[in-house]
């Protein structure tokens, strides 16, 4: 079985899985996912993701049915009927099925459901020049920390981004730079990385966490603050980081160079240390 899917409890091809019309998360997108890769086979930091899946639906008062030993053990499962060498694992539990009402009913039956496709990384060109990359006006709710299935303003501002014939859109609040639309963004200004702070403003990163602690062991200095537009701009260089994009250099915003327009030495050194805990 090529693409798999699970849905609550049972396996089966991607093309047959089906849910409910009724369930919240196809009226109300009421529910939360996760989105895991695997490196030689392997989900990359589940423990990272199962915590972040808890908090995310603890955050909507949804009831997370499994363990970590229990997701674990699916996720392998998944794995081996899937078969492909590198894969991207997609969670995703809803509050269930229910009569469309916005206020739910207590103890509903959550609906779980995991897609298993086959990783396709970044070209490796495109990895070694860097991206481009667009302000977007950052039009998200208050609790962007909670990874919910609400996610029309990310696709807004990425269809934006794919029009513009750019990599990712980045997003801005009141002259701020939250994160990107799929990725969270990292300016550096010399041996400095500025990002924004863990909280409601963005999706606190398994990758960010990754990256903070190497650069934190490579000795740059770490400002957890929102850069302005302007830093952004006047950047020695952008990165992006996300479980898709790993670490990814931007090299241009809004048709500005930043730095010297090529992939810089911080980005670099980080993505080479990145690539060696990944290996
Ligand atoms: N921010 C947003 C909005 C995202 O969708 C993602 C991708 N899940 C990230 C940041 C990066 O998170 P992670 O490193 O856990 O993939």
């Amino acid at each position: 079985m090529p693409e798999t899917a699970f849905v609550s409890g049972r396996f089966l091809p991607l093309a047959d899985a089906k849910v409910p019309i009724e369930d919240r998360g196809f009226q109300f997108g009421d529910g939360v996912y996760e989105v895991i890769r695997t490196y030689g086979g392997r989900p990359f930091k589940l423990e990272a993701h199962f915590a972040r899946l808890n908090r995310s639906a603890k955050a909507l008062d949804l009831r997370q049915p499994y363990s970590l030993e229990q997701w674990d053990g699916y996720i392998s499962e998944g794995l081996r009927l899937a078969g492909f060498r590198e894969s991207k694992i997609y969670l995703q539990i809803t509050r269930g099925v229910a009569p469309r009402d916005h206020a739910f009913p207590p103890d509903l039956q959550p609906t779980v459901v995991m897609t298993i496709r086959e990783l396709h990384a970044l070209p490796t060109a495109v990895q070694a020049a860097g991206v481009d990359a667009m302000t977007v006006q950052d039009l998200r709710w208050g609790r962007c920390d909670i990874k919910s299935l609400n996610l029309l303003p990310n696709v807004l501002a990425r269809q934006q981004a794919k029009q513009a014939g750019v990599f990712e859109a980045i997003l801005v609040k009141n002259g701020e730079v939250t994160e990107g639309s799929v990725s969270n963004v990292m300016v550096v200004e010399g041996r400095t990385l500025i990002t924004a702070p863990e909280g409601p403003l963005i999706l606190s990163g398994v990758t960010r966490e990754v990256v903070l602690a190497l650069a934190r062991r490579e000795g740059l200095g770490l400002k957890e603050c929102c850069p302005s537009r302007e830093q952004l701009y006047a950047a020695t260089e952008v990165f992006l980081t996300g479980t898709t994009v790993e670490l990814l250099s931007v090299v241009r915003i809004d048709g500005k160079v930043i730095g010297t327009g090529q992939p810089g030495p911080v980005t670099r050194s980080l993505a080479k240390r990145f690539a060696e805990q990944t290996a």
